[in-house]
């Protein structure tokens, strides 16, 4: 009988990750390599490097790709993308050509919700994965499949409208949720209205640069007032779109992802505060609000659950 092999790629701007695994998902070789951010040719060079290392043998039936921004599903595009500065790139067939075997793409937070959710062990069920970081997406599972809109488009959590008023976002509206509540817009009011309160910790260093999320999460630990207030209303603004979203979809299960939530005591607490103070109560205590279990691979083994289902569908 053939091995039931898959390789899964998490290709991020910052490092890259390729994991070898079995169709039960268990992680039999694993490299993690810098993304070498020159040029288009040198980010596909890095993913390269990342399979080549994990590859040795023939029997494997797939690679799976999760990577940022807009792609062409069908014909394995990653159209475009500002984290990774490409456009129109071949992506699935680059790596069809070179490896032999079918290639499929997905987008990386996509991926990342694939990845939690399989190891939920609850093939049919609704969920919602939730990821904050460097911006915030969600990745939108209706009974065990990937819901993906009508263009691919969907889970745009970020881009919820929180404050008409609020701070320019990236996509040229104003008050988006990614631009109050993402790791830049913490480090962006945390620096703020740290120039302005001699008494906070944080003070001195917001004189001299703007600080990081991180940074403002370490304040925070050590007790700054300051810092814990800003974690705090960066909660309970993602608690508000929490509760949009889990009153739209029911979805069962909200799974957490991501250094702003996983990081912070603050955030997480003042969401589900926020949540559930906005929820109907039968609504909030009939869904589960959990942290992502992967950590570090839930995008690699979300494309080793991309490769095995997609090459499935297109051999049935
Ligand atoms: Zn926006």
């Amino acid at each position: 009988m053939a091995l039931d092999l898959y390789i899964g790629v998490d290709l991020g701007g910052t490092k890259t990750k390729a994991v070898l695994a079995n169709g039960s998902l268990e992680i039999i070789r694993e490299k993690t390599i810098p993304t070498q951010m020159d040029s288009t040719e040198t980010i596909l060079k890095s993913v390269l490097n990342a399979v080549d290392a994990v590859w040795d043998t023939e029997e494997i039936k797939a690679i799976g790709v999760g990577t940022p921004g807009q792609l062409d599903r069908k014909r394995g595009i990653a159209i475009q993308a500002p984290s990774m500065g490409w456009s129109n790139v071949p992506l699935a067939q680059f790596l069809s050509n070179r490896y032999g075997v079918p290639t499929y793409i997905e987008n990386d937070i996509n991926v990342a919700a694939l990845g939690e959710f399989s190891c939920l062990g609850e093939s049919e069920a609704n969920a919602v994965y939730v990821n904050v970081g460097t911006g915030i997406g969600a990745g939108i599972i209706l009974s065990g499949k990937l819901f993906l809109g009508n263009h691919g488009n969907s889970g745009e959590f970020g881009h919820l409208t929180m404050e008409p008023m609020g701070p320019l976002c990236n996509c040229g509206n104003r008050g988006c949720l990614e631009a109050i509540a993402a790791g830049p817009a913490i480090g962006a009011r945390a620096t703020q209205w740290a120039r302005a309160r001699k008494n906070s910790q944080m003070h001195s260093l917001a004189l001299e640069r703007e600080l990081t999320a991180k940074e403002v999460s370490e304040f925070a630990r050590s007790g700054d007032p300051l810092a814990i207030a800003v974690l705090e209303e960066t909660g309970m603004y993602l608690g508000r779109g929490i509760a949009d979203l889990v009153c739209l979809f029911d979805p069962g299960m909200v799974i957490f992802g991501g250094s702003v939530i996983l990081n912070s005591p603050y955030v997480w607490d003042a969401m589900l505060a926020e949540a559930e103070a906005r929820l109907m109560p039968i609504i909030f205590t009939n869904t589960a609000f959990l942290r992502a279990r992967l950590g570090g691979d839930s995008g690699a083994i979300g494309a080793v659950v991309l490769a095995r289902e997609r090459s499935r569908e297109d051999s049935a």
